[in-house]
């Protein structure tokens, strides 16, 4: 949940920001139980909203336009937020914009201290997509390649849920991995040199779990000793593929701007390999700015999708419309939404 200032073509101001965190209420199942989601949902959003408004010292009369999003996602959790951002929008006699969950993520390191200028590559790294794109400005994204099978986060959590590292996996592996040799495990990394710009995750995910019943067969002790290096490798896997090819990506468009987004975006290894990377003047292609989302912004946020909407209908492509009828789109590709839909 969250309240953004817009002045003409000035970039968008984040007044205030909340969230309410679903992990602890999942930890117990493992991962997401979409029913659970919803109804928390529910429960949340109007306190939310309330804490929202108080912090930015505004009231619900102030807003001109709503925002919520529209896709893709959890066809009940984005019911939620679309009928609740519809009904608030009728009952302010004010305007509402459907926004894509995916360019929210594109769309956050605009709100960093370092804001990117377009046009840049953009690898889109969440629990559900691995993506390169070509962001030549609002709206205009252009597939460069996307993962045939898991996505990026997808592949940090299985692996570590394979390991025992609980739920979400992603930070528990890269934590665990400060402490171990990423050299340790000979560990594959898919379509490295496939010479697209496609990935794929789901061959490590396996490959980790036959060490880790390996170690286990050997012993438990023997499981324990070795968790570190394994998380070490496994996230050296996953990291080493995102850099070359996102770097495969800068050289084919000729782009000298790489932007960063998504919960994977807030991984440390990943960070420090691209900054590294980019930087090196000797690198074919040269030198190139890498920009990423606050950490607290890398996973899901409301100040993402408020800003997305602030850039939208600043950008001019999109109007805000009265709140009527609404729909979600549970299944939604970020490129299909590259021609005006107002
Ligand atoms: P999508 O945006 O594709 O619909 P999502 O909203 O579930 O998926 P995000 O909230 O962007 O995904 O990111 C969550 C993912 O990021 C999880 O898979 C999580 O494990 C991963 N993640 C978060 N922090 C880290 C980290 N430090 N290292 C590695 N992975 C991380
Ligand atoms: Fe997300």
């Amino acid at each position: 949940m969250a309240l953004v200032e817009t002045r003409d073509q000035a970039a968008p101001r984040l007044l205030a920001h909340a969230l309410h965190s679903q992990i602890a209420m999942h930890q117990a199942y493992g991962g997401v139980v979409p029913e659970l989601a919803s109804r928390d949902h529910i429960r949340r959003v109007l306190p939310l909203t309330a804490q929202v408004m108080r912090e930015a010292g505004h009231v619900l009369a102030d807003i001109d336009v709503v925002a919520y999003t529209r896709g893709p996602g959890l066809a009940g959790a984005l019911l939620v937020g679309a009928g609740v951002a519809c009904a608030l929008g009728a009952a302010l006699g004010k305007p509402v914009l459907g926004v894509h969950h995916l360019e929210g993520h594109l769309l956050s390191p605009f709100l960093s201290a370092d804001p990117p200028e377009f046009p840049f590559v953009a690898l889109l790294v969440s629990g559900g997509h691995t993506q390169l794109m070509r962001v030549d400005g609002v709206g205009q994204y252009q597939l460069l390649g996307e993962t045939i099978d898991d996505a990026a986060g997808e592949a940090f959590d299985k692996s570590a849920k394979l390991m025992g590292l609980g739920y979400p996996g992603g930070p528990a592996l890269a934590k665990l991995a400060e402490q171990g040799d990423p050299a340790a495990f000979k560990l594959p990394r898919p379509l490295l040199h496939s010479g697209d710009l496609d990935f794929s995750f789901a061959g490590l995910k396996t490959a980790v779990l036959t060490q880790s019943q390996r170690l286990r067969q050997v012993s438990d002790e023997e499981f324990e000793a070795r968790k570190a290096d394994l998380a070490a490798s496994t996230q050296a896997a996953i990291v080493d593929v995102l850099v070359k090819k996102s770097l495969a990506a800068l050289e084919t468009t000729g782009l000298k701007r790489l932007v960063v987004a998504g919960g994977v975006g807030a991984n440390k290894a990943l960070r420090a390999q691209l900054n590294a990377a980019c930087a090196n003047p000797r690198r074919r292609g040269g030198v190139v700015r890498v920009h990423y989302p606050e950490l607290h912004l890398c996973t899901d946020n409301g100040a993402m999708i408020a800003l997305a909407a602030a850039m939208r209908l600043q950008s001019g492509q999109q109007r805000a419309l009265p709140a009527a009828s609404f729909e979600v789109k549970p299944r939604w590709p970020l490129d299909a939404i590259t021609v005006a839909t107002a």
